[in-house]
């Protein structure tokens, strides 16, 4: 992997490897196709930080599935905020199906409380959630991923998909935020 790098005003340090990320995301595909078997779900990939992991592990997935892609951003910068904002995207009849969000990273859990909140709305037979990161010592909410790749320390991490500042975002491997 590459050694330090810049982005903007802070520099990053190699953390994940492209190969830990495929091996992970193949191990949690596995077991969402034994789970959804049957069930035709509908992947919802949250832009824009899930987009790389949406495509790598739907291409992992070998039970009839289908995928659309939905936006609701509540984090600027490097502090979440916890900030209310609206599901927008949604353009399928989610009535009675099995809704799989798929999600870059659950941190505090406050973004992906609140989509599954706007998605029952809409009656769906039930909402899972991938994500391809977890930090479980940041969580400030009552939800839990159904599907982690990888469980994470509460660092500020960029690549694949996660950026810092829209920055980032096409390095194969995650970096995660030098000290100062
Ligand atoms: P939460 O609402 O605090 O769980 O934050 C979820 C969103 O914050 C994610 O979908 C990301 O867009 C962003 N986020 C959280 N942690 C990081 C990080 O370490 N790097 C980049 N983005 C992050």
């Amino acid at each position: 992997m590459d050694t330090k790098i810049q982005i903007k005003d802070r520099f990053f340090t190699p953390y994940i490897s492209r190969e830990k990320i495929a091996e992970a995301v193949a191990r949690v595909a596995s077991q969402m196709n034994e789970d959804l078997a049957g069930k035709n779900p509908l992947f919802l990939c949250v832009l824009n930080g899930a987009f790389v992991f949406a495509a790598d592990l739907f291409r992992e997935i070998t039970v009839d599935a289908e995928i659309s892609f939905i936006r609701m951003k509540s984090y600027d910068g490097m502090q979440s905020t916890g900030q209310v904002k609206e599901l927008y995207g949604l353009q399928q009849d989610i009535t009675g199906r099995t809704v799989v969000v798929v999600e870059d990273i659950v941190d505090t859990g406050f973004t992906i409380q609140q989509l599954i909140q706007k998605l029952n709305i809409h009656n769906p037979k039930e909402v899972k959630v991938a994500t391809l990161l977890f930090k479980p010592e940041s969580l400030k909410c009552d939800v839990k991923p159904d599907y982690v790749a990888l469980e994470i320390p509460p660092a500020f991490i960029v690549g694949y998909g996660l950026d810092y500042d829209e920055q980032g975002r096409n390095l194969k491997d995650i970096y995660v935020v030098a000290e100062d």
